[in-house]
């Protein structure tokens, strides 16, 4: 898999992943993602190669997976025998992976991207919403990693290098939260039930979206204790960006998946082009 056939240009996506649970156990955020899945084919042409930015993967410097066949990595404690159980067996895209990692450029270097072959895989930020979405695994998926200690512009700029794999048949699948702060959590909470910060913070990333204000969102540490307070740590956040910088200010956009989760984890995702 050299190189792919020219096709029009694929959307793209950043998603709300929230608990792991939402793999195996259904509710309205995993329908949308089962709803999601069939559209392709459809409504936009069938993706070649996914291209997935999860908010797990975190490396010194960027690094894309270039194994023949990523492993499923289960990334959490404290779930249930059947979470652990769950396989999602696409093929990575080994050739595809060596030839884009030459074409990007680590924003605080200039060097090309890493390929790694014996670390990492898919991880649950990426086969727990592929799996309700494309669930024959049969669609290569190929994960980059993101550098949390560099700073949000330079996850920016990486994901501006992202834009002309659109062309290519590649959709860019960024998995994260828009809020997500895991020691304010409520489990006994309902799906409309969250915190006044919580709902400032995600209502300004939306706003930023709907406004096409895309580059505001490198910023979003300007926006104070709501930030601080949806992202404790911004490795959910930072997805964001990669799908944001991919995207142009002027395309459509919508939202699904509008809602929290848990209370104190948004699950709006986001869909351009
Ligand atoms: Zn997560």
């Amino acid at each position: 898999m050299d190189s792919f056939a020219s096709s029009s240009r694929m959307p793209v996506l950043f998603v709300g992943h929230g608990s792991p649970m939402n793999v195996i156990e259904d509710s309205p955020f995993r329908r949308a993602w089962q709803a999601l899945g069939p559209q392709f084919g459809k409504r936009w042409p069938r993706p070649q190669l996914i291209l997935c930015i999860s908010a797990h993967w975190i490396t010194q410097g960027w690094w894309l997976t270039g194994m023949e066949q990523p492993q499923t990595i289960h990334d959490f404690g404290g779930f249930p025998q059947a979470l652990f159980e769950q396989q999602y067996p696409a093929p990575g895209a080994p050739a595809w992976a060596a030839q884009t990692a030459q074409q990007l450029r680590q924003p605080h270097n200039q060097a090309p991207v890493g390929v790694d072959v014996t670390e990492w895989g898919l991880d649950h930020g990426a086969w727990g919403v592929l799996k309700p979405m494309f669930p024959a695994a049969d669609i290569p998926v190929v994960q980059l990693s993101m550098d949390y200690h560099r700073p949000p512009a330079e996850h920016w700029a990486m994901g501006q290098q992202l834009r002309s794999l659109r062309e290519q048949g590649v959709l860019i699948v960024a998995s994260g939260n828009t809020v997500h702060n895991l020691r304010a959590l409520n489990r006994t909470a309902a799906d409309d039930q969250t915190y006044d910060w919580a709902i400032s913070f995600d209502q300004w990333v939306a706003n930023q979206i709907t406004t096409g204000q895309l580059a505001n969102l490198v910023n979003f540490q300007d926006q104070g204790e709501s930030a601080r307070l949806s992202h404790p740590s911004y490795d959910h956040f930072l997805p964001l960006l990669y799908a944001a910088a991919a995207a142009d200010a002027d395309e459509s956009v919508e939202f699904f998946n509008e809602g929290f989760q848990l209370a104190s984890i948004a699950m709006r995702s986001v869909i351009w082009g």
